[in-house]
């Protein structure tokens, strides 16, 4: 492992622009809307511009006098959908447009007609630092963080525009744009202002955080409160391998993440997510299976592996294992005794993989 000091010299930290101008009304919890001098009652206020299935961009339901103090004090706009693509398995997949003329990429996942849940895959930053070779927005390089009330508007953006329908619960994941744990207090204060019972009230417990495997922001996450459920994208069985395809390796090792999952204490219900993209010919052997059965060792119980087949595109030379390969794969991982999903991209058809069509872009653009 590379001293503390490398991964300190990484071009990691991109601070979230600091605004001009009010705040933006979505990352004020009521007691910051109090503090403020907010008239009213805080909660109800809060309430009001939170719960979007009933708020109008003209109907508050506050009194005027409240009404006029928000948009003195506060800015309520919300991220743009600028794109919808549709695709054949039922998700959509969007493209947000921020202040600043930024784009970001979301993704909303209904279920099938029996089961109530409702899937919001969301970014947390415009592009990343940690270039992952295989992934389209590794392929960007970091342009900026997302603020708390971008990353809160995407998701009132997203509700507002496409449900939940009545009685869906609503899951977030952290899959979209980005490397949260690079940009953990916009998160943890989005993540913090999403669960309040006043506001969108949505459940830590399904709340997904998913990191490359940036250890400083584990052991961060691991103490605080509310604390989202973890995925760790492992992807490659050997440091070689992993640091040749994810450089965050080269500071934290297999090794070095693997201890700090164990120093993460899972309460009684909760599961770690690990996530492992198949790249045909890097990462796709039954021996990488053997190798990443050992390294889960004893949360073997208290996991759940997603196998992801490489979404291929144009920014990245790796392609896909092949049906046979990943069943293989798959097998070899449940002798072991892993539990496993095979996750095969939503929306494919769409440009599915992160990044992408955000990367498409910018390339027709020039
Ligand atoms: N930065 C975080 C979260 C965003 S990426 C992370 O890396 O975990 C979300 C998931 O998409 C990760 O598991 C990542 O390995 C995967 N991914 C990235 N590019 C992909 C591609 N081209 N095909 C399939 N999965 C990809
Ligand atoms: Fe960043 Fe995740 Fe893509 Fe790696 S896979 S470049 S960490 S968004």
């Amino acid at each position: 492992m590379l001293p503390t000091a490398a991964a300190a010299a990484m071009p990691w930290d991109r601070r979230a622009p600091e605004r001009e101008g009010p705040p933006s009304a979505w990352s004020l919890l009521p007691e910051d809307l109090a503090a403020r001098g907010c008239p009213g009652r805080p909660e109800h206020v809060f309430a009001r511009l939170q719960r979007v299935r009933t708020w109008q961009p003209d109907r508050l339901f506050v009194a005027r006098e409240i009404r006029a103090w928000l948009a003195d004090h506060t800015d309520q706009s919300l991220p743009a959908i600028l794109e919808r693509h549709p695709s054949y398995d039922g998700s959509t997949k969007l493209v947000l447009g921020l202040a600043d003329g930024q784009r970001i990429e979301a993704v909303h996942m209904p279920r099938h007609e029996a089961d109530h849940r409702v899937t919001y895959c969301v970014s947390s930053q415009v592009g990343c630092a940690l270039g992952c070779t295989f992934c389209a927005t590794g392929a960007m390089g970091i342009v900026r963080n997302l603020t708390a009330g971008e990353i809160v508007g995407q998701v009132l953006a997203l509700m507002r525009d496409l449900g939940p329908r009545c009685g869906e619960s609503v899951h977030l994941v952290f899959m979209g744009m980005g490397e949260p744990l690079h940009n953990l207090d916009h998160v943890h204060r989005a993540v913090t202002v999403l669960c309040h019972p006043e506001g969108a009230g949505l459940s830590p417990w399904r709340i997904t955080v998913s990191t490359a495997g940036l250890v400083s922001g584990i052991e961060r996450l691991a103490r605080m409160v509310p604390r989202p459920q973890l995925a760790v994208s492992v992807n490659a069985t050997t440091d070689a391998a992993r640091s040749a395809t994810m450089p965050v390796n080269r500071a934290w090792n297999l090794a070095r993440l693997r201890q700090a999952l164990d120093a993460w204490e899972l309460k009684r219900h909760e599961r770690f997510i690990f996530e492992y993209v198949l790249l045909a010919g890097v990462n796709d052997t039954l021996e990488d299976a053997d190798r990443l059965a050992d390294w889960l060792g004893d949360l073997r119980h208290r996991h759940n592996v997603n196998l992801i087949p490489m979404n291929e595109h144009p920014h990245s030379p790796f392609r896909g294992p092949g049906e046979q390969r990943l069943q293989a794969f798959a097998a070899r991982l449940h002798q072991h005794g892993c539990f496993i999903t095979v996750r095969r991209s939503r929306s494919r058809d769409v440009q599915g993989a992160c990044g992408q069509l955000v990367k498409q872009r910018e390339a027709a653009v020039g």
